[in-house]
């Protein structure tokens, strides 16, 4: 494994990084040729889809395992994605590796696994609150052998060039809430299904991979053979997409506050604020990088132990620590930026640097795959529960 990890640490060093600049001042679309001969290299270094199982090209790493690399790639904004390791490609494999038929997995999973297409998944929806999932109206419902869906959604992140999106729509309006929806396949190019736009995200509307999009769905007819799982599971597999996919994040959030810590230590020894006296030399910036490695060292520390758990009991029984780690690592993420760019001053706020980009980006990991909020409450109530507290 140590030298996995090294071959993955100068692949990122030495390949990743120095095209990391002209990453950040261009659209993602103008960079994937040069992406796409990277992602050639790292397939070459045998170093591809390190998560994956073997079967599908990949190396079979455990989840604690993919940590440790997860945490490298995410100190660059391409680290995962020359990896073929990127969300939401990442959580669609998995999903289909497990719940896919035969036909779904050789048409879908073998080139996803491979890096020929993208994918992405469409759930939330702009009229409903995504913190409710079981609220939303987009509807799948059957004629002969087929689905035809209608629907609105958004934030259906790298839906532009995508070859399929994996649909949540509702299949049984009159059952119990966590029945009612199921999981469907529906590829890009289906009559009916419109890439309305690329919602601007804090100044930047992105492209490509890079961006979220807001998809109509009218009159959209695809086969019933697109369905994943059994009719009615869609919360289920979410869940069960939703569990390890939280703990992929917070592994790639590890990555990106070693990069803005270690960014903020090199810009606090090289800053002068007056001739010899560097910046690092204040005690304001001293704070900053004290309570940010605690932070960081303290998170690692629970990412790790919450993927050991996942490993030993399975995501469900550990989805306390899956909330816990959620929230918690999105915001030492947020904190740890947060000081990073401050240190940097305005330069901090430029794209000289990958600090502003994760601003603008990571911003959203205390509300992605579940608001802060939401998953507090879950927990806490669970452990009130045990206190007695009766809840409504
Ligand atoms: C960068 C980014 C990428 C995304 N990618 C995808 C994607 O690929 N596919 C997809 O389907 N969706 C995606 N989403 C959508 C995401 O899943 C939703 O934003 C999320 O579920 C929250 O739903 P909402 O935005 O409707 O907020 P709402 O549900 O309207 O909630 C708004 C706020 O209310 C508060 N709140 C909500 N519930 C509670 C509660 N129970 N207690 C206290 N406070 C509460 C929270 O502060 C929350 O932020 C993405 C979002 C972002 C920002």
């Amino acid at each position: 494994m140590s030298e996995f990890l090294a071959a993955i640490r100068s692949f990122i060093d030495e390949r990743a990084l120095p095209l990391e600049r002209e990453f950040l001042s261009r659209p993602f679309a103008e960079m994937e040729p040069q992406l796409a001969r990277l992602r050639a290299e790292v397939e070459e270094r045998g170093l591809w889809a390190p998560h994956l199982p073997t079967e599908l090209g990949g190396h079979g790493l455990s989840l604690s395992e993919f940590a440790l690399v997860s945490e490298i790639l995410g100190e660059t904004p391409i680290g995962h994605y020359l990896f073929n390791a990127q969300a939401p490609d990442i959580g669609n494999c998995e999903l289909l590796h497990s719940h896919g038929s035969a036909e779904q997995k050789q048409m879908w999973l073998g080139p996803l696994s491979r890096g020929e297409i993208r994918s992405c998944f469409a759930m939330t929806e702009p009229e409903f609150a995504g913190s409710n999932p079981v609220w939303m109206a987009t509807t799948a419902r059957r004629e002969g052998n087929d689905y035809v869906i209608d629907g609105h959604k958004w934030f259906t992140s790298s839906a532009d060039g995508a070859a399929f999106t994996i649909v949540m729509a509702v299949t049984a309006p009159d059952a119990k809430p966590h029945e009612r929806a199921s999981q469907i396949i529906v590829p890009m190019n289906t009559p009916g299904l419109e890439l309305v736009r690329n919602i601007p995200v804090m100044g930047d509307v992105g492209s490509g991979y890079s961006s979220h999009a807001e998809l109509r769905f009218t009159n959209v007819r695809v086969p019933i053979a697109n369905r994943i799982g059994a009719e009615g599971a869609g919360f289920a597999l979410a869940q069960e997409r939703l569990g390890p996919g939280r703990i992929h994040h917070c592994m790639r959030w590890i990555g990106i506050c070693e990069r803005a810590f270690r960014l903020m230590c090199e810009r606090a020894v090289s800053r002068e604020l007056s001739p010899g006296h560097a910046l690092g030399e204040q005690q304001a910036v001293q704070h900053w990088i004290a309570e940010s490695r605690a932070e960081i060292d303290a998170a690692r520390l629970l990412v790790l132990d919450t993927a050991t758990q996942i490993e030993t009991v399975g995501a469900h029984a550990a989805r306390d620590r899956i909330s816990l780690v959620k929230f918690h690592v999105a915001g030492v993420l947020h904190r740890v930026l947060d000081h990073a760019l401050q240190v940097h001053g305005s330069l901090g706020m430029t794209d000289y640097t990958p600090l502003a980009y994760w601003y603008r980006h990571e911003r959203g990991a205390r509300i992605y795959d579940g608001p802060d909020e939401v998953h507090k409450s879950a927990v806490a109530k669970r452990i009130l529960k045990g206190f007695g507290l009766k809840s409504s």
